[in-house]
């Protein structure tokens, strides 16, 4: 596999790296404003050549036995393990992500290889008890076929295993379009596919990554008659454009969105808990998560405590270089990130809200510009931007409540819908809260709840489909029932 010092910068398809033969992708170090590699792209004759090597990989992973998938899903999350380091380097590179929390994301990557390929072996069809003597109905389980993923940056190789672990062990092929942001973890997975599936007698042609003019790739992707499934993580706006897309050719969309967490602290929470929990959700990737806490709910009696707790916390934050071991906080993934922090910060002061810690960008010799200070916002209001839109970065924007209602209203008063956290030590509260909240995945008294067995995905502007645990295998799943009429005796 690809060390950093060298880059894989073809694109795979085929079963084979091949080389983009349009404008290229760059791609940039966030740390350091340093080019890092151009990937050439491909041209729409060359996305065609991979969505037909796509319905290629359909067929032959159709074919494959059960006991060959498993081997290569397994195989790809070992092989992950096995170059955890020089994946998590390059991951590193790329993104800006903070080293340790990089090899948390390649362990996170093999668990989903890991689920899979045991849900599949355990998935099974069905016969229903007959209503009648002489027919028997059979329920088939089969794979859905040539698959389309397109993903982000804030997870280079997690979201392609969250997508790709299911559509392997389900026995789909996929065509994979990286963030333009970070193709090269994307191509150096290409280069460990290429390898297992080889070592295991799986097709080369089940994966193919292709990079490079994204709305290009995604046209052709979607206009081409094999393609039955595109699954997507995302903006709602591209979200929005892609399911109109796929509305013309009745293409299952499954499509993970943008959130706008909210973070709610009930006065009965342990408070040193909740702190922790806290500094999970907002500091994971410096609030680049689009399950971030991005508005902290705070029950008015205790608002000032948690806060001076939470800012104690943020203090010892080591912000710096992503890839010494101390640091916790990073790059911002571009400027146009880091614009949109800084004026969310500008808007709410505008507004009224109050700078308790940070606020502003730390100097950092020899580093970029895009190291935003953790950063605490008192005294925000719901209709402020940091409020109705999802930041991106390490703000939290406090707000207080007086009522368990009042709470409720404004955690669900948004159109997004995927994560909200909820902090307290009453149980009943905590299922009563748990179950109001309109939104896919609840963090009761955690603040990492995403897991390779638990089926992700948001509602409302959030988007829809689920990821992850057997859900996620039965989104590449077709079912099929044989009715079977018998001779009478
Ligand atoms: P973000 O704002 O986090 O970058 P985007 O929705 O813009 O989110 O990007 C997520 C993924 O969608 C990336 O792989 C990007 O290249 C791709 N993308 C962006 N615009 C389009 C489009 N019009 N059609 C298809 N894919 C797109």
């Amino acid at each position: 596999m690809a060390h950093p010092s060298v880059l894989q910068t073809s694109c795979y398809l085929e079963g084979d790296f091949v080389r983009g033969d349009s404008a290229p992708v760059v791609v940039i170090d966030p740390s350091r404003d340093v080019l890092l590699a151009e990937v050439p792209g491909v041209s729409a004759e060359l996305t065609r050549r991979a969505a037909e090597s796509n319905a290629q990989g359909a067929k032959a992973m159709r074919a494959l036995p059960l006991l060959t998938r498993v081997e290569l899903v397994r195989r790809l999350g070992a092989a992950l393990r096995a170059q955890s380091e020089a994946l998590a380097r390059l991951l590193t590179l790329e993104s800006g992500k903070p080293i340790v929390e990089s090899r948390g994301e390649v362990e996170y990557a093999a668990s989903f290889f890991d689920h899979a390929a045991s849900a599949a072996e355990l998935a099974a069809g069905e016969i229903p008890a007959s209503r009648v003597a002489d027919r028997r109905v059979l329920v088939l389980r089969e794979p859905v076929g040539a698959t389309v993923a397109i993903t982000p940056w804030n997870f280079p190789l997690a979201m392609i295993a969250r997508k790709l672990a299911p559509a392997l062990a389900a026995g789909c092929s996929q065509v994979l379009k990286p963030a333009e942001q970070t193709p090269l973890t994307a191509l150096a997975f290409a280069e460990i596919f290429a390898k297992e599936a080889a070592a295991c007698g799986a097709p080369r042609n089940a994966v193919s990554v292709v990079v490079g003019d994204a709305p290009l790739i995604a046209r052709v992707l979607l206009e081409h008659p094999s393609t039955r499934k595109l699954t997507f993580t995302g903006s709602t706006e591209v979200g929005r454009i892609l399911a109109g897309q796929c509305a013309a050719r009745l293409i299952r969309p499954a499509l993970e969105l943008g959130g706008n967490a909210p973070f709610l602290v009930f006065a009965d929470a342990d408070l040193d808990r909740a702190v922790e929990q806290a500094m999970l959700t907002k500091f994971r990737f410096m609030g680049q998560t689009c399950i971030s806490a991005n508005r902290f709910l705070l029950a008015e009696s205790i608002q000032e405590e948690f806060l001076r707790r939470l800012e104690s916390r943020m203090r010892l934050l080591t912000v710096g270089d992503p890839m010494e071991e101390a640091t916790r906080v990073g790059p911002l993934i571009n400027d146009a990130g880091l614009a949109k922090v800084q004026r969310h910060v500008a808007q709410a002061v505008d507004h009224g809200a109050r700078v308790r810690l940070g606020g502003g960008i730390v100097a950092m010799t020899g580093l970029s510009r895009r190291f935003f200070a953790p950063t605490i916002l008192d005294g925000c209001a719901p209709s402020m931007q940091c409020a109705c839109e999802e930041t991106f970065g390490p703000v939290v924007a406090a707000m207080s409540f007086q009522t368990e209602e009042a709470a409720l209203l404004m955690a669900n008063a948004t159109p997004s819908g995927l994560a909200a956290y909820v902090m307290t030590q009453d149980i009943d509260r905590l299922m009563r809260v748990a179950e109001a909240l309109d939104c896919g995945v609840v963090g009761a008294n955690d603040g990492a709840p995403s897991t390779a067995e638990a089926p992700f995905g948001g509602r409302k502007d959030s988007g829809f489909g689920r990821e992850g645990g057997h859900h996620g295998l039965d989104a590449y799943t077709e079912l099929k029932y044989v009715s079977l009429r018998l001779r009478a005796k």
